[in-house]
């Protein structure tokens, strides 16, 4: 059965060798749908990740498998919950803000989510101020400095998706505590500084990952 909640580090304080931001999180896998085909995605190499032998769900958990999922797990150290499994955690908006918020309120998390930024499209509306009721960051995947590159890297399901993704991105600006853009560190240098300027035009800081 796929894990819901899964760790990339079994022991706090970065006692295995991860760094302590791993060892402080954990993660939650959603649901398996998603509006991107991106190339890198690690769900075509790999079918779990850190302590989940499979992320792959049969059917997409029910918010009181999330719940019970939380309740059986032991979150001694852990200090963040963060949305980001095999697929894109907008994509079970509904279940990912109610157990967001029962994780606030009952193990005390913050909370981060980790999305490709074309909620709003694949709603038909402004998803942000649901978000932004329990989200304490967002990490918004730029992928790449223009649109033509960002379609042909992430294949998404909409035309006018990178403009979603930057029209999103603003709007998290206006109402999320703390949002970044990420790239990975293969792209060009001119084209990471080119990420760099459109994210900071956003009002938002860009983080450039380590590609896995
Ligand atoms: S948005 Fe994430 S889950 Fe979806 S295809 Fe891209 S990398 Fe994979």
């Amino acid at each position: 059965m796929a894990q819901i909640l899964y760790t990339l580090a079994k022991q706090p304080n970065g006692q295995n060798g991860m760094s302590v931001g791993y060892a402080d999180q954990v993660y939650v896998n959603l649901t398996n749908q998603c509006d991107c085909r991106c190339r890198f995605c690690i769900r075509g190499h790999h079918d779990g990740v850190g302590d989940a032998d499979t992320l792959w769900h049969k059917q997409d958990p029910k918010l009181e498998e999330i719940k019970a999922a939380m309740d059986a797990f032991d979150f001694s150290g852990r200090k963040e919950l963060v949305y980001c499994g095999y697929g894109e955690p907008t994509c079970a908006l509904e279940n990912l803000v109610e157990s967001a918020r029962y994780a606030k309120e009952k193990y005390g998390l913050r909370i981060r989510v980790n999305t490709n930024g074309l909620g709003n499209l694949y709603h038909g509306r402004d998803i942000v101020p649901m978000l932004a009721e329990v989200t304490d960051s967002i990490s918004i995947s730029l992928n790449a400095p223009n649109k033509e590159a960002y379609m042909e890297v992430t294949r998404p399901r909409f035309e006018d998706a990178f403009e979603g993704m930057l029209a999103f991105t603003a709007e998290c600006a206006k109402r999320i505590p703390q949002v970044k853009m990420t790239v990975v560190d293969v792209l060009p240098e001119n084209e990471i500084e080119d990420s760099r300027k459109l994210a900071q035009s956003l009002g938002v800081e860009l983080r450039v990952r380590k590609f896995v």
